[in-house]
């Protein structure tokens, strides 16, 4: 199978899909591939803290300039994706006064607002900080959804005219002539909406320009083609506690370190991080003592983390890029800004152009600058307009306060559903018949997983990321098989079946690292449920046997498997008679 475009984008986080929308919006005819589900990388795993840049203001200001700049844009243009929470720097009794100062002037030098809080008035934002903190700056950090971002990009990327494809890995990086000429991927999607390819089925896409945008993986292609980019993966841990503990972004005022930020996200707090260098963007340790790093650190900070359950633990791998011969030899003081690769220049290699390293704060700003060079390179002329034409869902917030009143909407689930769906809320609310909540925990109604499900298919992960259903206390315990019962009939039941594991699989990996106190319970009960109650590990159905469906009402086979002669008949449980 060949196809051809404008572009071809590689990498579906906030850089991969910044830059499809971009170009989309100038008339450029774009094609973005992803080897997982869009935000599959390190834009899923990622800290949602929308930078003020206050934490650069000291180390490295050219960062701290851009994201005080993109702070700014994206609260206009991404408004139904950002919390704007407020953060503090806050200085314990061993943290050091020059370094307190020098934060607050590095702020102010940045163009940054800042604004000193006596320990007192700290506490009055924060009721649950430690007693014995000196003072605060408070600076314009927010909390930032990057799921609702990245997909908010995608949808402005088709709705100009381009091809987004998930599940579709780069195999190989075309060349023809020492020039690149597109790549080769490998469909990999299921059945349902989410087909694009047949699974398995390998397509050529020629393009005029291919831009590699695959962050810690932006090295693996650089070798399909023949080029050398020098990315040091660096690994960082972030523990979700159950509760919103603060409602501030807390940063903890000292020279950088491990386990010094809190963020407020949705119905959560999100603790972090640390910064450890590692060879493989996939396959890396995680830890224990990581996890246990968070708690023991930040509780000094805010001690009623000490007493919190901990829903669970996710690493995420930063982009970080080295430039040749810099030979810095701790991952911690290798540079936060973003290089962009020109092959041609750099190694001889027209046709395509590396972005790399950056943050997700800056991915507008990523995506303008590689924009403009794509299409000096290809002779467009055409402006960026990613500033100030709303995502959407952003379009126009008094559509969602006449939206609220049109539905009587004033529930904590409806104001919720608000937040999630901006200036679609509407559209998506506006439903025959009853709309249920259906994850009880992130308050989803079933109006909105069944709009997820006519975007994103099949593919119940997907709708996870637009909805947040699954995300909450139970971590899918109760409301994953709900979804799950949304596929069908469009669907098949084993298609359900399947995508009810991968999204419950998808939980798990991160509840695993939470297994004690309430969590430990909670994990528990999800298995009584799924493998007991609901016998999902032995399911007949699932085992390729037939069920007997008469069985379950009081037909005829029903009373003969009671009086145990139905031929092989299947128990209600599951089981085979007398197993
Ligand atoms: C622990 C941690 C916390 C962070 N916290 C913050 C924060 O709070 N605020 C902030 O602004 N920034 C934060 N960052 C940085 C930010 O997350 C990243 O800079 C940003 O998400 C990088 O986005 P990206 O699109 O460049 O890369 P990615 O999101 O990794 O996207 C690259 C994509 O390419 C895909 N890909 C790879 N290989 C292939 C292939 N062969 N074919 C097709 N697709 C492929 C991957 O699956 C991936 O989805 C944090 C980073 C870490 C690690």
């Amino acid at each position: 199978m060949e196809s051809s475009t404008g572009v071809l984008v590689i990498g579906g986080g906030s850089t991969g899909t910044g830059i499809a929308r971009d170009l989309a919006m100038r008339g450029v005819d774009v094609t973005l591939v992803e080897k997982g589900n869009l935000t599959h990388g390190t834009t899923g795993r990622m800290h949602g803290l929308l930078h003020s840049g206050g934490r650069y203001a000291v180390s490295d200001q050219e960062s701290a300039k851009e994201c005080i700049i993109e702070n700014r844009i994206l609260r206009d243009i991404a408004s139904h994706c950002v919390e704007m929470t407020g953060g503090l720097f806050v200085q314990r009794p061993q943290d050091s006064d020059e370094y307190f100062q020098k934060k607050l002037e590095g702020c102010r030098e940045c163009d940054i607002p800042a604004e000193v809080l006596s320990p007192e008035e700290a506490r009055e934002v924060e009721p649950y900080l430690a007693t014995d903190i000196e003072r605060a700056i408070k600076v314009p950090d927010g909390a930032i959804d990057p799921f609702r971002l990245c997909v908010a990009n995608a949808v402005s990327t088709e709705n100009h005219g381009g091809r987004i494809e998930t599940h579709a890995p780069v195999t190989d990086v075309l060349l023809e002539d020492g020039e690149v000429v597109g790549v080769e991927v490998t469909h990999e999607s299921g059945p349902g909406k989410r087909v694009h390819g047949n699974e398995g089925q390998t397509e050529k896409i020629y393009a005029d320009h291919v831009v590699n945008a695959a962050g810690a993986w932006t090295g693996r292609i650089g070798d399909m083609a023949g080029v050398d980019i020098e990315v040091r993966p660096s690994k960082g841990v972030m523990t979700v506690m159950n509760a919103r503990q603060v409602d501030t972004v807390i940063n903890r005022c000292k020279p950088k370190g491990d386990a010094d930020i809190i963020v407020p996200h949705e119905t959560a707090a999100i603790l972090g991080t640390t910064d450890e260098e590692v060879e493989d963007p996939e396959d890396y340790a995680e830890e224990q003592w990581e996890v246990d790093l968070m708690i023991e650190e930040l509780k000094e900070l805010v001690p009623i983390l000490d007493e919190s359950r901990t829903l669970r633990s996710f690493w995420g791998v930063r982009p970080l890029y080295e430039p040749p011969d810099t030979g810095t030899e701790d991952a911690t003081d290798i540079t936060r800004q973003f290089f962009l690769l020109d092959h041609d220049d750099r190694d001889d290699l027209p046709g395509m152009t590396t972005i790399v390293g950056g943050k997700f704060t800056t991915y507008r700003m990523m995506a303008e600058q590689l924009s403009d060079h794509v299409c000096e390179r290809l002779g467009i002329d055409a402006e960026c307009r990613t500033a100030e034409v709303p995502l959407p869902g952003s379009e126009n917030t008094g559509v969602l306060d006449d939206a609220m009143d049109q539905f009587g909407l004033r529930s904590p689930i409806a104001r919720r559903s608000k937040q999630r769906l901006g200036s679609r809320t509407e559209e998506v609310l506006d439903v025959d018949g009853p709309n249920p909540v259906v994850c009880q925990c992130e308050g989803v109604t079933r109006a909105e997983l069944v709009d997820a499900i006519d975007q994103s298919g099949t593919d119940l992960n997907a709708v996870r990321l637009r909805t947040r259903a699954s995300m909450g206390n139970c971590q899918g315990g109760f409301c994953s098989r709900a979804m799950a019962d949304l596929l069908h009939p469009e669907y098949e039941e084993a298609i359900a079946r399947e995508a009810y594991d991968e999204l419950f699989q998808e939980r798990w990996k991160g509840e695993r690292h939470a297994l004690w106190g309430e969590q430990l319970s909670q994990a528990m009960l999800n298995y009584a449920l799924h493998a007991t109650t609901l016998n999902a590990d032995s399911d007949p159905a699932r085992l390729g046997q037939d069920v007997d469906f008469a069985a379950f009402d009081g037909g005829e086979s029903a009373s003969a498997e009671r009086t145990g002669t139905g031929a092989d008949a299947v128990a209600t449980d599951g089981g085979h008679d007398g197993d």
